[in-house]
């Protein structure tokens, strides 16, 4: 039994995107929320492939919506890859079944065909924006005699089925979270529901499809909330039960405009290819709608299902903040087991090889250093990268941080830094030079090598050479890990050893 106050009846839902191009955050947005009800209600959650538009459809994009729904852990009970009792889930293979329906609403009068040629309906827009009225078809084949039409089909002039909208009455319908929305039928379009080449438009799809899919429950994004009167008509026109309605908020760059991907990244993919975790991601989505009753912001989907409630869903516009999602990442990062990220992080490392993605330099050098030893799913590269995790773990919020982090333990040469990078200010290189030489002599004479002694060691070199612990800790930083920024200094030299340590600082007295 679920504690929360959901629709009682199981609730049938849908996810429907377009194959046309990266899967788009805003796909994952709403699946999960619609996972979020069916799971919640004991009901079914589908995908639907939405590919009549074929002039946009794009060859491996469905492949791709399932891998990042697959990935978001965002698991559907019906899909094209999946199957079901209500299939195929694939619009450009039920051309059929919309070209049937659309012969019933012929015959009841709810839709009529229209004969206009491109070139008329071209000059009628033209004409109406010269005289600056909205676009929209004029009603001519309305008003055709069964005759006419006869007449035109038997002469083969290619036709499109529209919907005959009644002009003289407003549509009203329910929104869940938004209340009423009622809407002029004088101000809709006598929309086309099939194309000429049989291809039905979204519209008609559409509704066929959650009806034939027994959807109970349309959860989308505000964006098509203009389209819903239309759907209502529709399912008038059929003498079908309407589903309830749901318009989610969009979401939105920082400038509050519709998110796009010049301001932010929008493709599902690119977050896992960045090293995002998806449980990280989904928060943050469920963010965007939803706010867990206790006020917690991070919160995973498994708890955010123990309490999810359909009618907690906001509709103020959620701003894509990427500084928060990166926040988020890194608590999810710190909140995981060593060993579990470990293997998340060689994971991580496979999958962008497998795509063919351009290493960096860091990430090269930790590749490289996994190939020589046994490849990445290798017992040497589990420990290796296991004994590293201890000491970033708190210091990365993606997993592509890890490489360019613990660079310093992969790489054979890590000397690739500038001279100046060495010396702290108000010392000169001279004085570096002779402190880098004093360290190493007291490095070869410590008995045991762990991170205690060689702090103890650092520390008080520092008085010896009265310098302050953060001005001495610069070089040899720089000249161990290679860089600035590095994991924290004496257990990396620890881990190191000291034979790699020393050689590293014997090399930076050299430069
Ligand atoms: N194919 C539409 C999309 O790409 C579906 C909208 C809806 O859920 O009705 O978002």
């Amino acid at each position: 039994m679920n504690a929360n106050d959901n629709t009682s009846s199981p609730a049938v839902v849908r996810v429907a995107p377009s194959p046309t191009g990266d899967p788009h955050v805003g796909t994952a947005y709403m699946a999960l929320f619609n996972y979020a009800l069916a799971q919640t209600t004991g009901g079914r959650f589908i995908l639907r492939i939405e590919d009549t538009d074929r002039t946009r459809y794009q060859e491996d994009s469905e492949r791709q919506i399932t891998e990042a729904l697959t990935w978001l852990g965002l698991s559907y009970h019906e899909g094209p890859d999946v199957g079901g009792p209500n299939g195929p889930y694939r619009q450009s293979e039920r051309t059929d079944i919309y070209r049937e329906n659309t012969q019933t609403l012929i015959d009841n009068g709810t839709a009529y065909r229209c004969f206009c040629t491109p070139e008329r309906l071209a000059e009628l827009r033209r004409a109406q924006r010269a005289r600056k009225e909205p676009p929209g078809y004029d009603g001519l084949c309305r008003g055709l005699l069964p005759e006419e039409v006869e007449a035109k089909l038997a002469e083969n002039t290619p036709f499109v089925i529209r919907l005959k909208v009644p002009k003289d009455r407003a549509v009203v319908f329910h929104d869940e979270l938004r209340g009423d929305v009622e809407i002029e039928g004088k101000t809709i379009d006598d929309q086309v529901l099939l194309k000429s080449d049989g291809f039905p438009t979204y519209h008609l799809a559409n509704v066929v499809d959650d009806h034939l899919m027994e959807v109970t429950d349309v959860i989308r994004a505000e964006e098509w909330i203009t389209s819903t009167p239309k759907h209502v008509l529709l399912y008038e026109a059929f003498g079908w039960e309407k589903p309830r309605f749901r318009h989610m908020p969009l979401l939105r760059n920082k400038d509050k405009s519709k998110i796009s991907k010049r301001k932010n990244p929008t493709s599902l993919i690119w977050y896992k290819e960045n090293g995002y975790l998806p449980e990280a991601l989904l928060n943050f989505l469920a963010l965007m709608g939803y706010s867990s009753p206790d006020g917690e912001e991070m919160f995973d989907l498994a708890s955010m299902l123990r309490d999810f409630d359909v009618k907690r869903i906001s509709t103020s516009s959620p701003v894509f903040d990427m500084d928060k999602l990166l926040w988020l990442n890194g608590e999810y990062i710190r909140a995981d087991s060593e060993a579990n990220l470990t293997q998340r992080v060689l994971d991580h490392l496979a999958y962008r090889r497998e795509r063919g993605l351009e290493p960096d330099a860091a990430e090269a050098d930790v590749l490289a250093w996994i190939d020589a030893n046994g490849g990445l799913d290798g017992d040497a590269a589990r420990d290796f990268v296991g004994r590293t995790m201890p000491l970033v773990q708190e210091r990365i919020k993606t997993l592509q941080e890890y490489a360019p982090l613990t660079r310093c333990f992969f790489a054979s040469d890590v000397s690739g830094y500038a001279q100046e990078e060495m010396v702290p200010k108000k010392r000169n290189a001279g004085e570096v030079e002779d402190l880098l030489r004093g360290i190493v002599g007291a490095l070869e004479k410590l008995e045991s090598w762990d991170t205690a002694s060689i702090e103890a060691l650092l520390r008080s070199l520092c008085e010896e050479y009265s310098w302050k612990p953060r001005e001495l800790f610069q070089p040899v930083r720089v000249a161990v890990t290679g860089s600035k920024i590095s994991p924290p200094l004496f257990e990396t030299m620890e881990l190191l050893g000291r034979e790699t340590t020393l050689a590293r600082l014997g090399a930076a007295v050299e430069v």
